[in-house]
């Protein structure tokens, strides 16, 4: 027998969800503006209406009411109660651990550290203009410090503050885990790179920086989005400075892009990445969206759908192949002398380079393991703030064999330290998720037959099927194993790089 207080503390906590739902769906469509047709004069309004709405969602989670009825229903579930079955106990366990996670943090340490991060973008922009990593030095050492000390408060007691980090972002990940998995991935990745750098095989690039015209762009990104599956229906392409999905709400997913007239693929890649994300959204299962639980899938589950989208498909030679007749019809004389192999090739060039956001599929683990090795060390305080550039130089040139000339291409690129750290390894867990699930689907699906043929609606299917069903109530590694029935390895990602860069290289 369900206890009547059971009954009504499901009632209480869905109903208050339900409340600040409509906050959130506000925010999301205020933010969604603010980075797109908001005009400059405004952006400022938008920001405070957004904020206002923030803190609203906020007041509502944070009630009294609310987190007594989640504690008893946690302890009722965890003693073994009558509870109904299905997605209540889900919901229960997500929001719980999301409760206690927030309980000792007080209003006051939340705003400090929002005013911390505001200051430290604020010098980090600045450091970056001028490239003088100084600059922003003092700020990065306060957020260490204040990152540390908050998730030591959110954490299990006595837990190492970048384990309980990347806890946050990657569910069930810690430093043991990653130094593991991206141990095996330097050991093939180097040789790789070095192989491809020195192989005679040339790959043109020239009709990469040919003028194509905005519209046939913008018709190009449609064609990409309707290829792979996107509702219009029930979903908008807009523009953005950096593209970015947002899931504003059940029936409503919003993508950007950003067209550049002499870099034509940069807005095709941006187009199937961002479309990625947002088939993840639009193909939630209904019990996600019914019982709050959209916030369970992490990170590295996210990207490893817009990667799957953007290189194991988008860059593959099926791909490639389908597409090209489209690039030569609407890009006419930009793509007037290339073959469909030199496009395929022009697509997959490959190389060490600098900055992270521009880098290739075979090269971007490894700036995602730079940025790691330091995260974890500075965390530590196996390193000060002070030596950090001459850290990321020299890794920089241990794996990549390249050295930054100065601070804007090194250390001060990425914008995520002024907001906290753990984010990272994300990005390239990701790929090796999707490496796994890929050749699990193959099992199932003839997927190079199917994308040559333009139909891909069977991939979206699989999809839907096995890797957006549970992840919300999946941590990545148990996601892993429930859709390919083995265990998390790098090395399906690493045999797929070895292979792909091997062909196009002649390796
Ligand atoms: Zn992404």
């Amino acid at each position: 027998m369900i206890s009547e207080q059971i009954r009504e503390d499901l009632e209480l906590v869905k109903k208050t969800l339900r409340a600040a739902e409509v906050y959130e769906h506000a925010w999301h469509i205020v933010n969604f503006d603010r980075e797109t047709i908001c005009p400059p004069g405004a952006v400022e309004e938008k920001g405070e209406l957004a904020a206002f709405l923030e803190g609203k969602v906020f007041e509502i989670r944070k009630s009294a009411d609310f987190t007594a009825a989640f504690h008893r229903l946690y302890d009722a579930l965890e003693s073994g109660a009558d509870f109904p079955e299905g997605p209540d106990r889900d919901m229960v366990k997500l929001w719980h651990l999301q409760i206690t996670r927030e309980e000792k943090i007080t209003p006051q340490m939340a705003e400090e550290y929002a005013r911390l991060s505001g200051r430290a973008f604020a010098d980090w922009l600045r450091a970056k203009e001028e490239a003088k990593y100084p600059l922003f030095a003092d700020s990065l050492e306060k957020m260490i410090k204040e990152s540390s000390r908050m998730a030591a408060l959110r954490g299990p007691e006595g837990a190492d503050p970048y384990d309980i980090m990347l806890d946050e972002h990657e569910r069930g990940m810690s430093c043991a885990d990653l130094d593991e998995i991206f141990g095996v991935c330097t050991e093939r990745l180097v040789p790789l790179l070095r192989k491809v750098t020195a192989s005679k095989k040339k790959i043109r690039t020239d009709f990469l920086s040919r003028p194509v015209p905005l519209h046939a762009q913008q018709e190009m990104s449609y064609y990409l989005l309707g290829l792979i599956g996107f509702d219009l229906s029930h979903g908008a392409l807009s523009t953005a400075e950096h593209p970015f999905t947002d899931g504003i709400s059940r029936r409503d997913v919003r993508l950007t892009t950003h067209y550049y007239p002499d870099c034509f693929s940069s807005n095709m890649f941006s187009v199937m990445h961002e479309g990625g994300h947002a088939l993840f959204e639009q193909n939630q299962p209904r019990e996600s969206h019914d019982y709050f639980l959209t916030l369970g899938k992490t990170g590295g589950q996210h990207e490893s759908v817009s990667r799957f989208y953007e290189n194991v498909i988008g860059r593959s030679k099926a791909f490639t192949d389908l597409i090209y007749p489209k690039t030569k019809e609407l890009f006419g004389e930009a793509m007037a002398d290339v073959s469909a192999r030199e496009f395929y090739e022009g697509m997959n060039v490959a190389g060490p380079t600098l900055i992270r956001t521009e880098a290739d599929e075979l090269t971007y683990t490894l700036h995602v393991i730079i940025r790691y090795e330091i995260e974890k060390q500075m965390i530590a305080g196996r390193i000060g703030t002070a030596q950090i550039p001459e850290v990321w130089n020299s890794l920089y040139e241990k794996y990549l064999g390249i050295r930054p000339a100065n601070d804007r291409e090194g250390v001060l690129q990425d914008v995520h330290w002024t907001d906290g750290f753990g984010y990272f390894p994300s990005y390239a867990l990701g790929n090796i998720y999707n490496a796994m699930y890929y050749n699990r689907m193959k099992q199932d699906l003839d997927t190079d037959a199917l994308i040559r043929s333009g139909n891909l609606a069977p991939i979206g299917s699989w999809m839907t099927a096995h890797v957006y069903a549970k992840a919300d109530v999946l941590a990545p590694r148990e996601w892993i194993r429930d859709i390919t029935g083995r265990e998390l390895t790098p090395e399906d990602f690493l045999n797929y790089l070895e292979e792909k860069y091997g062909e196009l290289y002649e390796l």
